[in-house]
């Protein structure tokens, strides 16, 4: 289907494999800069209950079957496949009021977000269908019971109702770490802008890469959906705080306990270091930085600083200098390429986000804009739901209640003087938890004071100074690997983090038992578990004949005085503890001269490395080294090593094994213990 934004059409939900439009016209969404109608919204007659039973019964055990790296895989071809086809997002998204630079937060921000989580999952998770959470416990004396906390995908389905703003990221930065999960999603954009989310997700359904129920879509209103959805289902929320908490205190999620994880108003803030004075690198910064916030998206981003704190004798200065770049801001219709801010995404936002300004000049005076009659470069400013940046001043803010309380989801910030370090934080406080806060400083203990004072109120906290502001991402940024959410009045949910984020979607479940049947259940060998010795060195067998437990115990070596002395001088390592009798005696952790560790750990490799080529390809690290016992001039080593976990990989002829490396001594006891990481061949030449 040819989709062109000066063609209004009537938008359909993609819902239990096929494409259905509602059975009324719909309502008219108009461009945001023109006002004429770009689609037409309505999902009446879709059958709710179904669709979630679609997604459960459908998507759900197709997603998986599939391993962490498949999914991993799918997500990738999925991401390149969209960034073929970004010139026709892009083409729609001015429809939005979105300029080139707000769309590609958007379009590419979302694709960059998750083919950032294809390419995590395949690096971080292991090729299976489990993760496991954390040590195993040992639980009896003699390891006959141990317990081992893995992660599941929940067999429901997500529904993620999303925001305006965002009708790309919003549906991305969601969906990634769901499918990654092995979890179906449903996705349901806010109206106003879901023109732009339908034409990816048609986009996307066409490419064939997701197995069918794995993602479905719904234009307008979700109906009843909420009255069906079970406690194996999550839903996700990001819009006002309204809305968020009616859904959140729904009978359904209640009794079902369903996972509710919101986003709402974030009175996020930037604070300006008392250190930051006027010509300073970091006054110009944060200038800059505030400005950015406030005009990308015309304001309309949950991480925007709504509240700018500054040192009371920089506060001049800084509403001078932000009115001077504000001012040169070309607000206009974003299909024109010199417009550098585009309208609010519809009239009625800007009713919205006016009425907010009322709300906050009553404990604020209007010092830079007119939110009334809007100065527009290109296009028809009473057509378009246009506004200029709003800047306030409010003079006592640790009196005022409606700067700290209101959120004007515009291009609207307050400027609020501080005195004191401290008097910053407990003004930042006052937003009551918010996704994110910026402190711009060159000192590192006003960072210190500022940053561990705001941390528990935020999601994130950004430092910004002249030492970061080439490589900075800037506060406004969420990026996949960070966690994106805050507590209190921002919603109290958790999105993005990296792997953080996959698990939302998967189960914890402590799993108690002996550690043979641990290992069968979680394909990791631990300690106490059956064992298999056999004539070949393990080190000769391809993945293909490698089972986890395969066991080598190598013969015994013992480390003498001359040892010690060579590899103290061979590797310049002459520290006293190997070197010197009497000061060795005096350190409480030994008796005598010991062994190097890393000359233990260079010998056990003796001890246990087969060194004909064969299927083990490279060594590429030890994970958890630790020395556990001293060795001494005398002491006879010896070596068990275990296949502990086999993970091959899918688009090569070879796979990661871990091995658990034991090395003991003479009595027994454990001097070193760590995993041996190394690269096998799936097959032997
Ligand atoms: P809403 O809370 O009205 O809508 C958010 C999402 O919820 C939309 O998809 C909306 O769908 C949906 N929704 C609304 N009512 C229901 C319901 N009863 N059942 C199920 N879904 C529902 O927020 P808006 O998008 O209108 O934005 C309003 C304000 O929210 C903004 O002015 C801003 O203050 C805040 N906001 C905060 C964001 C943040 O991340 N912090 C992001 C965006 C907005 P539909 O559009 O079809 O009504």
């Amino acid at each position: 289907m040819n989709i062109m934004a000066n063609q209004p059409r009537r938008l359909e939900s993609y819902v239990g494999g096929t494409w259905v439009a509602g059975a009324r016209e719909g309502v008219p969404l108009l461009d945001a800069s023109t006002g004429v109608p770009v689609a037409f919204i309505d999902s009446s007659g879709i059958d709710f209950k179904q669709i979630l039973a679609y997604g459960r019964d459908k998507g759900g055990p197709v997603l998986r079957r599939m391993s962490f790296h498949e999914r991993a895989a799918m997500l990738k071809a999925l991401g390149q496949a969209l960034l073929e086809r970004k010139e026709e997002f892009y083409a729609l998204s001015t429809a939005t009021g979105a300029t080139r630079a707000d769309s590609w937060v958007d379009i590419e921000g979302g694709i960059g977000t998750l083919l950032s989580y294809a390419s995590k999952g395949r690096r971080e998770l292991p090729n299976t269908r489990v993760l496991l959470d954390g040590d195993v416990e040992q639980l009896s004396k003699d390891k006959s019971f141990s317990a081992q906390h893995i992660l599941s995908p929940l067999q429901g389905v997500a529904v993620h109702i999303n925001a305006f703003n965002f009708p790309c990221w919003g549906m991305l930065e969601k969906v990634a770490p769901t499918l990654l999960a092995g979890v179906p999603a449903i996705v349901k954009p806010a109206s106003q802008t879901a023109y732009l989310t339908e034409l990816m997700v048609r986009r996307i359904i066409e490419t064939g890469l997701l197995p069918e129920g794995a993602l479905q879509l719904v234009c307008g209103s979700v109906g009843d959906l909420l009255d069906h959805v079970e406690g194996q289902d999550v839903m996700t929320f990001t819009g006002s705080a309204a809305t968020g908490q009616r859904l959140k205190t729904h009978r359904a999620i209640i009794e079902n306990s369903v996972r509710f994880t919101m986003e709402a108003d974030s009175l996020n803030a930037a604070v300006l270091g008392l250190d930051a004075a006027p010509s300073t690198e970091e006054f110009d910064l944060f200038v800059k930085e505030v400005a950015r916030e406030m005009t990308v998206k015309a304001g309309q981003k949950c991480t925007a600083i709504r509240r700018v704190i500054a040192p009371r004798s920089y506060s001049e200065a800084l509403i001078a200098a932000l009115n001077d770049r504000l001012g040169k801001t070309a607000i206009g219709n974003p299909a024109d390429e010199t417009v550098r801010m585009g309208p609010l995404a519809s009239l009625a936002q800007r009713e919205e986000v006016r009425v907010r300004i009322r709300d906050l000049a009553a404990d604020a005076e209007i010092v830079g804009g007119d939110p009334d009659n809007p100065h527009v470069m290109s296009g028809d400013a009473s057509a378009g739901a246009f506004l200029n940046p709003v800047l306030l001043y409010c003079d006592k803010p640790g009196s005022a209640r409606a700067i700290h309380d209101v959120e004007a989801f515009g291009p609207v910030s307050t400027v609020m003087p501080y005195d004191t370090a401290e008097e910053a934080v407990d003004l930042t406080r006052r937003g009551k938890g918010s996704l994110v806060a910026s402190v711009f400083t060159n000192d590192p203990h006003f960072a210190e004071e500022v940053v561990l004072g705001l941390a528990p109120f935020h999601g994130r906290v950004m430092i910004g100074n002249r030492l970061s502001a080439k490589s900075s991402t800037g506060h406004g940024s969420p990026l996949p690997g960070l966690v994106h959410g805050g507590p209190g009045r921002a919603g109290g949910g958790e999105e993005l983090g990296g792997m953080r984020g996959v698990k939302h979607y998967m189960q914890r479940t402590a799993i108690q038992g002996a550690p043979t049947m641990l290992t069968a259940v979680t394909g990791r060998w631990m300690d106490g578990a059956d064992t298999r010795r056999d004539s070949e060195h393990p080190f000769r067998k391809s993945l293909a004949e490698l089972k986890i437990g395969d066991q080598l115990v190598t013969a015994t070596r013992t480390v003498t005085l001359d040892d010690i002395e060579h590899f103290a001088h061979f590797t310049g390592d002459t520290f006293y503890a190997h070197m010197d009798e009497e000061a060795a005696k005096a350190n409480p952790f030994f008796e005598g001269r010991v062994a190097h560790g890393y000359l233990i750990v260079s010998f056990a490799a003796g001890l246990f490395v087969d060194p004909a080529p064969g299927p083990v390809l490279a060594n590429y690290g030890v994970d958890n080294l630790r020395f556990l016992t001293p060795v001494n001039p005398g002491d006879t080593l010896k070596v068990q090593l275990t296949c502990k976990e086999i993970n091959p990989r899918i688009n090569a002829e070879h796979g990661e094994v871990r091995w658990d490396c034991k090395v003991t001594n003479q009595l027994d006891a454990v001097v070193a213990q760590y995993d041996v990481l190394t690269m096998v061949a799936k097959r032997r030449e």
